[in-house]
């Protein structure tokens, strides 16, 4: 280090020290703390040193932290479930970084039914608000998530998240957000800047220019609450379950499935291959071969349950009378007959009949129909996969920090079609293999038009040459599938890099509109941007 580095080191955490002793002031000792250690952890390898966490309890003392972190000129990042696993955690872009994890703003307010909609603080997990909907009577659902049900709902939000159901694309039904600036000021979104109004929480832009979705992958502000919209719980669910034998068959799925949605029907669906159901319930060492470096296609075929298909579609379809239920059902099993395709649509009486005749299919039947999490439910089953390459069993308790879980997970973004489909799953099927890794590949319908990919890589963590190969087999995925046309909708924090694509007048606008809220740059320094 020479002599101009060390100095400006010792001059940064000597702010530090300065802020986070006037922070201790405003907050009180016991919410500032400087056991970073588990704030350091993700699921890759990771260097970047935090300097001190923050518990603000209001958007106030979001807004007094951030003006201290102006005043001492020192990096802050917030975390509001810090569960962005596979992507970062709860890692900052940049060292010496002050966290304010938001998990104290857990308040749920505003609870409406008759206009579905809910507003929530930063910190309320999925787990809290499903139990809030059923404390309230459970006639509202919100739209769950795969991942851990103690992720907070604005933190997948404002990371462009997606969930499960009819509201997949969260950031389309959320609104009136309110938002703390760099410099400490508090603004709300859409019709919420005006004061006295009754649709703020119904109506999405408001008047003039909408701020909403710059708040989200950005660093131009914190989101300390907003409206999520709800749907009613849907009294004729029923839960769609197709296993596919081929890739072609995968492709004729996807096509099927944007025709019935372009035509209204409403029906979600998550595609994901055989590799990623095996990784629900198994691990690798414990099926592999001595000489093996990876599992085949071949092996694949071989371990996973018989009747499983290459490609597994859950969905659910929504109907709104029982006419409705049963005429859709057979619409969609008329579209998709006689392509080899193994269909199982379920409702309530169908999983009531099965459970009466075998009560051992209850536990089966909680997960794809009574306790779906296209109903709203949540649950830690995807959680397993994360185990696949760790050496140890998968615990009840799940911790994938502290188990030394790698994860990283591809997030390209492709048109909804099954051609572009088969294009992509070659591509990363022949770069997994290439890094003696599984293909662990998901479909998500975003929307008609276009699907997200979910594409995760997992390894063992303390196995520092898989680490390496799993960290260069992901940069080589996201790489080729830009190359291919299918860009990322959101990066892990290692690969910002990859934003620098965007077009230079479109940078030069988010530099102008980052420099003009954030001239010290204290907030997420470097997500989402390079600049
Ligand atoms: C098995 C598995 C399944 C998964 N399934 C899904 C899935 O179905 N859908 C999905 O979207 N993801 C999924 N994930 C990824 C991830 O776990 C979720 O996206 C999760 O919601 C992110 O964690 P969080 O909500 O706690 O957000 P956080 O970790 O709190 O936040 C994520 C990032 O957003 C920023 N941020 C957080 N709060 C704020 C704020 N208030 N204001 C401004 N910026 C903020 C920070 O930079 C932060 O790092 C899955 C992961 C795994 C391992």
């Amino acid at each position: 280090m020479d002599n101009q580095s060390a100095r400006s080191t010792t001059d940064i955490i000597e702010r530090i020290k300065l802020a986070t002793s006037r922070l201790r002031k405003v907050l009180g000792e016991n919410r500032v703390s400087e056991k970073t250690h588990m704030y350091e952890i993700t699921t890759f390898e990771s260097n970047t040193k935090v300097s001190a966490i923050v518990f603000p309890e209001t958007s106030q003392e979001v807004s007094q932290c951030i003006k201290i972190a102006n005043e001492f000129k020192v990096s802050v990042y917030p975390v509001s479930g810090g569960k962005n696993y596979g992507l970062g955690s709860t890692v900052p872009n940049v060292s010496n970084s002050i966290i304010l994890d938001l998990k104290l703003l857990n308040k749920i307010y505003d609870y409406n039914e008759a206009l579905a909609h809910v507003t929530l603080e930063a910190g309320v997990s999925f787990k809290q608000l499903e139990q809030f909907l059923e404390d309230q009577g459970g006639k509202m659902i919100m739209d769950s998530i795969g991942s851990t049900p103690q992720a907070s709902i604005i933190g997948n939000t404002v990371e462009r998240g997606h969930g499960m159901g009819l509201y997949a694309d969260r950031l389309d039904n959320v609104c009136a957000m309110q938002v703390v600036l760099p410099n400490g000021s508090i603004i709300n979104t859409g019709f919420a800047r005006y004061s006295e109004n009754k649709v703020a929480k119904l109506s999405k832009w408001g008047l003039g220019p909408a701020l909403d979705a710059i708040f989200t992958q950005s660093s131009f502000g914190i989101v300390t609450s907003l409206t999520m919209w709800l749907k009613p719980k849907p009294k004729y669910f029923q839960s769609i379950i197709i296993h596919a034998p081929s890739d072609e068959k995968m492709s004729f799925m996807i096509d099927k499935f944007r025709q019935m949605r372009l035509h209204g029907l409403n029906v979600s669906m998550r595609i994901f291959n055989d590799y990623r159901l095996v990784a629900f319930n198994n691990q690798y060492y414990r099926l592999k071969q001595e000489s093996q470096d990876y599992l085949t296609q071949d092996d694949i075929d071989k371990i996973k349950p018989e009747g499983t298909g290459k490609w597994i579609g859950i969905g659910g379809l929504y109907s709104y009378s029982q006419l409705h239920a049963t005429a859709e059902k057979e619409f969609i099993i008329n579209s998709l007959k006689d392509h080899d395709l193994v269909i199982d649509i379920i409702d309530k009486e169908e999983a009531d009949s099965r459970v009466e005749r075998n009560p051992s299919v209850k536990e089966e039947l909680d997960f794809f129909y009574y306790k779906s999490s296209f109903t709203g439910y949540t649950t830690d089953k995807a959680i397993n996969m994360c185990y696949w390459r760790v050496p140890q069993n998968i615990p009840n308790q799940k911790d994938i920090h502290e188990d030394e879980c790698g994860l990283f997970w591809y997030c390209p973004s492709i048109p909804c079609t099954g051609e572009d489909a088969s294009i992509a799953v070659n591509k990363i099927k022949e770069i997994s293999y290439k890094h003696s890794l599984e293909p662990n590949i998901g479909f998500l319908f975003i929307s008609e038009r276009a699907l997200d990919i979910t594409g995760a890589i997992c390894f063992d963590k303390c196995n520092l040459e898989e680490s390496k190969r799993a960290a260069q087999c992901h940069d080589e995925i996201l790489e080729s599938l830009c190359e291919l046309g299918y860009p990322p909708y959101r990066l892990g924090i290692q690969s910002m890099q990859l934003f620098d694509k965007t077009e230079a007048s479109s940078m030069d606008v988010l530099k102008k509109i980052k420099a003009t809220l954030d001239p010290n740059n204290v907030l997420s320094s470097k997500r989402y941007n390079t600049f």
